[in-house]
């Protein structure tokens, strides 16, 4: 019986490779590696399929927050509202400008920014909040929105997890100011190799994104942005991620599927996340459980892998050394008991049939 891991990178370039190949060969063959003509393309038909006016290709998703920061002024002395269970990547961005994090909890059921949370802890000093759209789950952005309704404070979505999640019809990188992409190899939407993007609706947002992403160029070797950097998609992954594309909500059609499986699995020592509709398009499969350890062995001893997303909360790293946080009840309780399932496309029937049997029949101790 073939072990079930966590995720499969093998499987998923294997179920595209021909497509994926023929873009690689193209590439090659124009002899054209960094801005060009596919990164052109792709980020118009990313942010057409987004719904978003304008797509500016980065390095990875962590610069895709940086970069969005620094094109609202976002700098020291300003405070950023994040939540503290989304993995210190907007945590980065924001110690890369220069920015405080002010860390707001989450809602119990979603595991996503509580606006009720965020509306506490704005203050003068805030300048954006970050969304982090959790495990492939939509945040409420009407409810924020409303909440920073008349303020001037950035929104900012982190979609590294939710390529194609939509709410009330509008998709995840569409709602903010602007959104940030990673096109990390296990995203929903993967490269070959690190790759990122910011999305956004002002033109004058993405002008100054497309100078701060190249050394705060306006032009060749003229300088009129900064701090700025160099975080570019080249030319290779931008192509490889045209291939993928279209494939990408049947990726998430089925990712939904098998999270739905899981979901009918009752287990009293079980808690099942919420996997109705499309504000969800399962990157992870993260139950809750006050036993997490042994379910995690009895897993492994069926031949299944799992993992934690994520163990250790961004208020809590060791980075912050003495600063003090306020306290996070929710998202305290969340970190001690959350596990992640395998979950991706290319799981067939019976792997998720051995998923769901080995949750039923889990001891808990
Ligand atoms: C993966 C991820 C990122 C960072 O993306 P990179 O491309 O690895 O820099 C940011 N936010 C979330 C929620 C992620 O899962």
């Amino acid at each position: 019986m073939e072990f079930i891991k966590l995720n499969d990178l093998n499987r998923h370039t294997r179920a595209c490779r021909e497509a994926v190949m023929a873009a690689i060969t193209r590439v090659v063959d124009s002899g054209w590696f960094i801005l060009g003509p596919e990164l052109e393309a792709f980020e118009r038909e990313f942010a057409a399929y987004c719904g978003a006016a304008h797509g500016v290709g980065v390095a990875n998703g962590t610069e895709a927050i940086e970069l969005a920061l620094r094109a609202f002024d976002v700098g020291p002395g300003d405070e950023v509202v994040i939540a503290a269970n989304a993995g210190f990547y907007a945590a980065t961005a924001l110690r890369a400008v220069g920015a405080t994090p002010v860390y707001a909890d989450v809602d119990e059921r979603q595991l996503t920014l509580a606006p009720a949370a965020v509306a506490a802890a704005l203050g003068p000093a805030t300048r954006a909040v970050i969304a982090t759209h959790l495990y492939g789950r939509m945040a409420p952005m009407p409810a924020l929105k409303s909440v920073l309704a008349g303020r001037a404070v950035a929104l900012i979505e982190d979609c590294a997890q939710a390529h194609g999640a939509c709410l009330d019809g509008v998709r995840a990188g569409a709602w903010a100011d602007a959104a940030g992409f990673s096109f990390y190899p296990t995203k929903n939407l993967g490269a070959l190799g690190d790759g990122g993007m910011v999305t956004c609706r002002d033109p004058d947002v993405a002008q100054r994104l497309r100078r701060l992403r190249q050394y705060g160029w306006s032009q060749k070797y003229v300088v009129v942005e900064g701090p700025a950097r160099n975080s570019r998609l080249d030319e290779l992954q931008a192509a490889v991620l045209r291939a993928k594309l279209p494939h990408l909500d049947r990726w998430n059609r089925r990712r939904r599927e098998i999270a739905a499986a899981y979901a009918g699995v009752a287990h009293p020592r079980i808690r099942h996340p919420a996997v109705t509709g499309d504000d969800y398009v399962a990157h992870l499969y993260v139950l809750r459980t006050g036993q997490r350890d042994d379910l995690g062995r009895h897993l492994h001893a069926n031949g299944i892998g799992s993992d934690v997303h994520y163990p250790v909360l961004d208020s809590r790293q060791p980075v912050w050394r003495n600063a003090r946080f306020a306290p996070l009840p929710v998202s305290e309780a969340a970190v001690g008991e959350v596990l992640s399932l395998p979950c991706y496309p290319e799981l067939d029937d019976a792997e998720v049939a051995r998923v769901c049997a080995a949750l039923a029949s889990w001891q808990a101790p």
